[in-house]
């Protein structure tokens, strides 16, 4: 399995070919009704490789469900992207008002603020300027911005001047937002809702590092191996997924210097990327808090990220810090007793 993991920018900075979560091939394909067969997807998207996976003894169907399902995620790129000039996004960002906005940013905006308010600021879609920021300056400078300039761009950063009626987006006249955090994750959920529309019981939406399965395989469960970030030769635990959804966030996947010190989660109060955490895994029912929750958890940190996780029903989580002590959720603990 592959996945795509360079920087925004074209600079110098570092991209990385791996993926935290791969689905272990374990047993056969023969199912014991043989006709049911396996069709298997994939295309690049969202800036990463998303590959949908279905068993179905109707392949014409599935084929069908699954161009379906990659279409309304081009279409969610098209709308969320900050770097297509013409998306719902790019248009707010730019003219700082949105007259009605597209079901799919209002939705996103929405969970995100959820997310930013549960989370004490955590979470917060207005980081943008301080990756813009990092971009430039790695790229014109080959080096880390200033405290001066990081604490010039920090002043933008406050969810709570985002302002979302039903008709009406308002961001403050200096900020502007990502949802580089949140839609991989919407657009996962999505996807499964069309393969649902189209009677499929079986199915996994990976998109690699947030993945959903709708339903078991014919064989059982969905087993997700969790490689090891800082050797994926290993794997740390197996998260088996039935009708769930699992999101990692991790500081390997997007960063701009080699001690990746500099990378694409920021911490929203200090302008610095986070740095507590190497990763922040989530399991909960679906993909859409999955990803927002991995984030939220990863700029959080150890204590305030477990208790967090801790504190939402149906939320488990997985965290591994940068002195490599891995922490589990109780949940995790019980499922995970041999690994
Ligand atoms: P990935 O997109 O690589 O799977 P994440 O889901 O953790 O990883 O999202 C990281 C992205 O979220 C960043 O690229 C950026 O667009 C956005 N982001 C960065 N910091 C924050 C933050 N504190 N709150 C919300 N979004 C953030
Ligand atoms: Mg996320």
């Amino acid at each position: 399995m592959k996945a795509k993991r360079n920087m925004q920018c074209t600079g110098q900075v570092y991209a990385q070919v791996l993926l935290i979560i791969a689905v272990l091939i374990t047993g056969t394909t023969v199912n014991a009704d043989s006709s049911i067969q396996k069709i298997s997807r994939s295309e690049e998207m969202m800036d990463t490789y998303f590959t949908i996976t279905v068993y179905s003894d109707k392949p014409e169907t599935a084929e069908t469900a699954i161009a379906e399902a990659f279409n309304k995620i081009k279409k969610i790129e098209s709308e969320l992207s900050v770097y297509s000039e013409d998306s719902g996004l790019s248009m707010l960002n730019r003219r700082k008002t949105l007259e009605s906005p597209s079901e799919d940013l209002k939705i996103n905006i929405n969970r995100a603020l959820y997310y930013s308010n549960l989370s004490n600021g955590a979470f917060d879609i207005t980081v943008q300027p301080i990756l813009d920021l990092y971009d430039r300056s790695f790229i014109e400078k080959n080096s880390a911005p200033s405290g001066e300039e990081i604490n010039k761009e920090l002043k933008k950063v406050d969810y709570k001047r985002v302002i979302i009626k039903d008709k009406e987006i308002k961001i403050g006249d200096d900020q502007s937002i990502t949802l580089g955090g949140i839609a991989k994750g919407y657009a996962v959920e999505k996807a499964v809702e069309i393969l649902r529309r189209h009677n499929i019981t079986m199915a996994l939406v990976d998109a690699s590092g947030n993945m959903r399965a709708l339903g078991k395989k014919p064989e059982g469960v969905w087993n997700v191996a969790m490689e090891d970030p800082r050797d994926m030769k290993n794997y740390i635990t197996i998260i088996p997924l039935d009708n769930n959804a699992v999101s990692t966030s991790g500081d390997y996947e997007r960063y701009f210097d080699e001690k990746m010190e500099y990378h694409h989660i920021i911490n929203p109060k200090t302008g610095y990327s986070a740095t507590e955490l190497i990763s922040a895994t989530i399991v909960t029912d679906n993909a859409f808090d999955a990803d927002a929750l991995s984030t939220a958890v990863f700029v959080l940190g150890k204590e305030r990220g477990m208790k967090l996780i801790e504190s939402l029903p149906g939320v488990e989580g997985l965290i591994i810090t940068r002195e490599r002590e891995i922490l589990r959720s109780s949940g995790l603990k019980q499922i995970n007793n041999n690994k």
